[in-house]
């Protein structure tokens, strides 16, 4: 199927917009560094594991030849030990903190847990988590877990679809709040929140917050840093695509650094690892929230999707973003409204992530249809939510009409009618 199977050709619908801006997009050269193995096929789901670099195959194939094979035990030494730390502070600047300030780790939910913890093993009397209902289920589910733990509790504040959520936040938050976890975007909306002004808000209650920049990281600027922000965690699976099951990152600000601890005080955070002390001293700096080895295969696959990020610029990526949700948002306005879809992101681009969701009564199988069919690879986020994930380092304006044309398709015709059966383990 191609776009000319679709409707006019070539110019109604925005197709010679989509033509126009993916000629000037300064980051179309970095399409072909990864693998495509179906051009027709249009992935839009590369805020849930972005698509492979083409870099990652030799690199896994000298690491595993090379370096496991040949190199045994020693390539420990000779590569492997620091990798965590190095690939930490490649990482760091993408997000806007500094050398010693980003460790690879475990996965996101495990680091937040981590560091969740740790602030609460300095809150003295306050023991209140606040997070919102907008924010991922594993953070919540973790940050319960760490409430009952530490004899306190979970304060869920109800802010979807309020689009105020500062607001709602600031009417929670008191003396009492421990800890303020947020995700920075959210993973349904795609509202991103201001981390500057959210953090000074938690801040002026003297509570210290714990962003998850899952759906930001690698895909818009971030200024830990600048903004004040104390700790964060997130997905290096996503945006930066690092592969399935990649370690996630946390961050921990420098003068903070100092006064938390572990929860899982492991021998990789210990002073000396290798001294094989019976007694836990913690390593100085980042390193003390490592917990135990780190899966070097995976660590290694993800160096490549860091790079491409940093090469691009995280701005030049922020812009092509805003201009991919844009045109979407105008193309669903024109095509996509009039057949029952409802626009479920914000229409501010300033608080809007890099996907873009819909809700449709019959989300479901338009989902299964638009993978089956259509060739558009969506995902469907329950109970009506379609979200579709726009990466700036493969995705064209003229996926996003294709992929308008091809929804647009298939609704019109009730394709979609016969894939309303069962659900999938992965959606
Ligand atoms: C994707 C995502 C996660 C996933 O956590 P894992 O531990 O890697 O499974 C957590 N939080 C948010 C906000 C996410 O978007």
């Amino acid at each position: 199927m191609t776009e000319c199977d679709l409707g006019p050709f070539p110019d109604a619908n925005g197709f010679s917009e989509a033509v126009t801006l993916d000629e000037a997009d300064p980051l179309s050269g970095f399409r072909e560094r990864y693998h495509v193995a179906d051009p027709d096929l249009i992935y839009l789901d590369g805020n849930s594991l972005g698509r492979l670099p083409r870099a990652v195959l030799p690199r896994l194939q000298a690491l595993v030849v090379d370096e496991w094979g040949d190199g045994l035990i020693r390539s420990w030494n000779e590569r492997w030990w620091n990798l965590q730390v190095a690939i930490g502070d490649r990482l760091a600047p993408l997000i806007g903190a500094s050398p010693g300030e980003v460790l690879i780790s475990d996965s996101t939910s495990v680091n937040l847990y981590k560091l969740a913890m740790a602030a609460l093993g300095i809150t003295e009397s306050r023991r209140r988590i606040v997070t919102d209902d907008a924010n991922f289920p594993t953070d919540l589910y973790v940050l319960r877990g760490v409430a009952e733990a530490m004899g306190g509790s979970l304060d869920v504040v109800a802010t979807k679809g309020s689009g105020s959520p500062m607001a709602d936040l600031e009417a929670v938050l008191d003396e009492s709040s421990a800890l303020l976890s947020l995700s920075s975007t959210e993973f349904k909306s795609g509202y991103t929140h201001d981390i500057g002004e959210m953090t000074a808000l938690a801040h002026r209650v003297g509570t210290p917050v714990l962003w998850d920049l899952s759906h930001s990281a690698g895909v818009m600027p971030v200024e830990l840093d600048a903004s004040g922000a104390d700790m964060a965690v997130g997905c290096t699976y996503k945006y930066l695509n690092g592969g399935p099951g990649a370690p996630a990152f946390l961050y921990v600000r420098q003068d903070l650094q100092e006064s938390l601890a572990s929860p899982i005080p492991g021998w990789w955070g210990h002073a000396e690892p290798f001294a094989f002390d019976l007694d836990y001293r913690p390593a100085d700096g980042i390193r003390k929230f490592h917990t135990g080895t780190m899966p070097i295969l995976s660590l290694v696959a993800m160096e490549a999707g860091i790079s491409d990020v940093t090469e691009a610029g995280i701005d030049r990526i922020r812009a092509k973003s805003v201009s991919l949700t844009k045109f979407f948002i105008r193309q669903w306005e024109e095509h996509l409204a009039p057949l029952g879809f409802s626009l479920a992101s914000p229409l501010d681009p300033e608080r809007r992530g890099s996907h873009v969701s819909l809700s449709h009564s019959e989300a479901w199988p338009i989902d299964r249809a638009l993978i089956e069919i259509g060739m558009v690879i969506p995902d469907f986020r329950a109970p009506d939510n379609l979200r579709f994930g726009l990466a700036p380092l493969y995705n064209t304006h003229l996926e996003v009409h294709t992929a308008v044309q091809r929804i647009r398709s298939i609704v019109t015709t009730g394709a979609h009618a016969r894939f309303a059966g069962e659900k999938l383990t992965v959606t």
